[in-house]
């Protein structure tokens, strides 16, 4: 039976099978919490976006925070991407996975000055600055380093991506991206300052979003600048669009990658742009249906108002829903023939917002497994130690084969760097 997301996760019989292996064994052999992802997955997301790009100089950039596992990483190096990066350390993660600092863009409103530093050093493909003041500092680090910062305005072309306030990006009150009335000026300003080459334009309207209009809408804003920046003397070789484009968690019906890109480059063609290197930063859509997080069902609690299925996954490992009230699917992975029961499903961390879905219809008993479907993004890259809970183990699965690709952490993990008082 297929489920929404993705057709490599899907029943086999009663089992819940990720490229075909059972879930359920996957929870037997590395235990719980644990997210699994299929290789095969993510590769085919990626070639969405590669079918439509073939033939135009391009970079498909993974926006690393949605999955930041060094194997993650490394699928998408071999595959041939570059990465989208918001820090130093994310920095760290795509070169000791193998990924190509050349192939890097660096976005993020608050890079510091050791950040700069870092991806000068490494030599970065561009910087991606979202303010004036950035510009300043990044002229004076790269002076100072004797080297040249390549860089993209990131602008904020003020259109409504349809999407959650929290991951909403391109309006005007939000604190991304430079206005587009300032955007020319502040282009003038790059254009001067030693230190800077001025490489492209940049922009990034938000996540989850599952509609072509504002994509469209955002890209005619951008080509507005393009023109106006070129028409004061200032060449732009590349377009960065970002990434944002949404995913199937229950009933969305997002475009595919293929079709989204290859609207936007006829759109980039009909205006005359066809010359210019594209440059995409997905991240949710490549990984977000390639993962599931799999718990076991501690207890089941009944109530007046409400049912509960206590399991031991809580929102320290998968915040999602505690933070956006995010729905996201959650089935057993081995289905009973029973009635089900309606539910909330919620885990062990002391706050009432820890819950992972409300009113769910399930037959699980205690010591069942379930599993959160579509958690390949914004799932592990966003746990915590909130609670003093070791962080969940990591599972890549390709054909059938499965690595361990983080370990569970252990107790000793959890206060590492920690100092008592000296004695007295
Ligand atoms: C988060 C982010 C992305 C990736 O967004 P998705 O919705 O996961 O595709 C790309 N670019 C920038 C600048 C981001 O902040």
């Amino acid at each position: 039976m297929n489920l929404p997301g993705s057709p490599h996760v899907a029943y086999r019989g009663d089992d819940l099978s990720l490229e075909g292996q059972s879930v359920s064994a996957l929870a037997q052999r590395f235990g719980t919490p644990l997210y699994a992802y299929s290789k095969t997955a993510m590769l085919d997301a990626v070639a969405a976006y590669q079918r439509a790009l073939v033939g135009r100089d391009h970079l498909v950039c993974y926006a690393v925070k949605a999955n930041s596992n060094l194997a993650v990483l490394q699928v998408f190096a071999q595959a041939g991407c570059g990465f989208d990066i918001v820090s130093s350390g994310e920095l760290h993660r795509v070169i000791a996975a193998g990924g190509d600092p050349a192939k890097v863009v660096f976005s993020g409103i608050g890079k510091t000055r050791a950040e700069m530093a870092h991806a000068l050093q490494v030599g970065v493909m561009c910087f991606n600055v979202e303010s004036e003041a950035e510009l300043e500092l990044l002229s004076e680090v790269a002076v100072q380093a004797g080297r040249t910062a390549t860089v993209s305005l990131r602008v904020n072309p003020d259109v409504d991506a349809g999407t959650h306030p929290y991951i909403s990006t391109g309006l005007k009150g939000n604190k991304f991206g430079i206005a587009h009335e300032r955007a020319v000026a502040t282009y003038r300003r790059a254009a001067a300052l030693p230190g800077l080459a001025v490489a492209g334009i940049d922009c990034h309207i938000g996540s989850q979003i599952t509609d072509t209009t504002p994509y469209l809408d955002a890209l005619d804003r951008v080509l507005d600048l393009v023109e106006a920046v070129e028409a004061a003397g200032i060449p732009i070789h590349h377009l960065d669009l970002g990434g944002g484009l949404g995913i199937t968690y229950t009933d969305e019906v997002p475009p595919s990658a293929e079709v989204l890109v290859k609207l936007l480059l006829q759109r980039i063609d009909a205006r005359g742009h066809g010359h210019r290197k594209v440059v995409f930063e997905p991240g949710r859509s490549l990984v977000g249906n390639a993962g599931v997080l799999v718990s076991e069902v501690l207890y089941l609690k009944p109530g007046e108002q409400k049912n509960f299925c206590i399991v031991d996954a809580a929102m320290n490992d998968l915040a999602r829903p505690a933070m956006y009230e995010a729905w996201m699917g959650i089935v057993a992975c081995t289905r009973r023939d029973e009635p089900p029961t309606r539910m909330d499903v919620v885990g062990p961390v002391c706050e009432s917002g820890d819950w992972l879905g409300r009113d769910r219809d399930l037959a699980v008993h205690a010591g069942d497994h379930i599993a959160v479907l579509s958690a390949g993004a914004y799932g592990m890259s966003m746990a915590s130690n909130y609670n003093t809970r070791g962080r969940a183990a990591e599972v890549l699965v390709s054909g059938d084969e499965a690595w361990l690709v983080r370990e569970r952490e252990q107790p000793a993990d959890l206060f590492k760097g920690e100092r008592l008082l000296p004695a007295r």
